[in-house]
């Protein structure tokens, strides 16, 4: 138990003047924010989630600006239960944990050293990006081409829907990965394992299947390892198996870290989506940094519900929801934020560290529409007469778009 868990009967002994543990509210766990601004609000006399309050600070004390509701736009990895077996571990967020991610789930999966993610296949297609280490992956299409590459931190890869494919943990420390699916109902628990199968299957079927007795089959699992330990595999090119019918047409995996990225005035931005990932066709993507104290540009997408991963840093997003409705949002490491299809957002680095994160679309194309260069670009008299804006902040503004600002 952590100490937020005594605040409230800590509090007491200080209110009635026994200060017999000796510690502050501050030592307690507590939250030292509270929702007061000038004269609004008041503190908080009640329990408290002080660690809680503290990533959170924009829902506690909102902008004067933030109104009316929104559905919850977050939900943290860290609050997600956590399926450990032998070889690793993995997590999710889907609909289920974020009830407004309808188009896409997400899945956080650790291997160790040989672990596997066993042989599967699932009806939705699998979009990847390494976070840390190495892996091998591998696949077989439908017309019995094969695949098989080692990837490292930065890397993507993409099964398409239905495909069979694999994952393995190498190096000295395995690998640490962040799966995108391109529909929120999606679970990791409900995918076709090659162990499930052979359990639920006849053995003479089976046999018969495969061109051998049913004796061959004396040992197969008796349900399904999802995740196992495994030798380390040997290297790449020894593993890999010779195909009459050749390689995979379309690469299964994308070096995305050796793109050229974007640059902007406060960071960068890579894409990878089906105009440079080919065969992509259901999830596109940006990876965005922003340089302390800038911010994702405001933007909208006209095309798709926005998923995000954060990797690094610290964020504040506000959305606005038309009608008035808007809700600012705070994000850090390890968090999922969602935006709905062509609400306008940014999202701002509020922290000493770069900011990074993953944005995901159930689309075959990234696109963005710029604020700043809508107005640049549309007739300067009209927008001013909008807004009661001086011209000269008009005439000024960029007609590139720049992402990051
Ligand atoms: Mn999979
Ligand atoms: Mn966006």
């Amino acid at each position: 138990m952590s100490d937020a868990n005594f605040s409230i009967p800590s509090r007491r002994l200080l209110l009635a003047g026994t200060a017999l543990m000796g510690f502050t509210t501050a030592a307690a766990g507590q939250s030292s924010i509270q929702p007061i601004e000038g004269k609004r609000g008041g503190t908080i006399l009640g329990p408290r989630n002080g660690p809680l309050e503290q990533e959170n600070p924009d829902l506690l004390q909102p902008p004067v600006t933030d109104n009316g509701g929104l559905p919850n736009l977050k939900f943290s990895f860290a609050d997600a239960h956590v399926k450990m077996r032998e070889g690793g571990w993995s997590r999710e967020v889907t609909q289920l944990e974020l009830p407004i991610a309808t188009a896409i789930a997400g899945v956080n999966m650790r291997l160790n050293p040989g672990g596997v993610r066993e042989l599967h296949w699932h009806k939705q297609a699998e979009w990847s990006f390494m976070l840390a280490g190495q892996a091998r992956i591998t696949s077989v299409d439908n017309d019995g081409r094969n695949f098989v590459s080692d990837v490292s931190a930065g890397d993507l890869w993409y099964f398409p829907a239905g495909i069979p494919h694999s994952i393995q943990g190498l190096s000295d420390d395995g690998c640490e990965f962040l799966l995108a699916f391109p529909d929120g109902k999606f679970s990791e628990d409900d995918t076709f394992a090659i162990t499930d199968m052979f359990a639920h299957m006849p053995k003479e079927a089976l046999a018969k299947n495969l061109g051998t007795d049913e004796k061959a089959l004396a040992n197969i699992p008796s349900g399904e390892k999802f995740i196992f330990q495994a030798p380390m595999p040997s290297t790449l090119q020894a593993d890999t198996v010779g195909d009459p019918q050749g390689k995979v047409p379309l690469d299964m995996a994308f070096r995305m870290m050796q793109q050229e990225p974007a640059t902007s005035p406060g960071g960068w931005v890579r894409i990878a989506d089906m105009r440079n990932f080919t065969i992509s066709s259901d999830v596109a993507a940006a990876l965005v940094e922003v340089t302390p104290g800038h911010m994702r540009e405001v933007h909208w997408h006209p095309n798709a519900d926005e998923w995000q991963y954060y990797i690094a840093g610290k964020a504040r997003m506000t959305v606005f929801a038309a009608q008035g409705n808007a809700r600012t949002f705070n994000y850090q490491a390890g968090d999922v934020g969602y935006v709905p299809k062509s609400m306008p957002h940014y999202v701002e680095n509020i922290g000493s560290e770069p900011l990074r994160f993953l944005e995901l679309f159930n689309a075959p194309r990234f696109v963005d529409v710029s604020l700043t260069q809508w107005m640049a670009l549309t007739p300067h008299e009209l927008v001013a007469a909008h807004l009661n804006i001086n011209r000269d902040l008009l005439d000024g503004l960029p007609k590139d778009k720049r992402p990051v600002v």
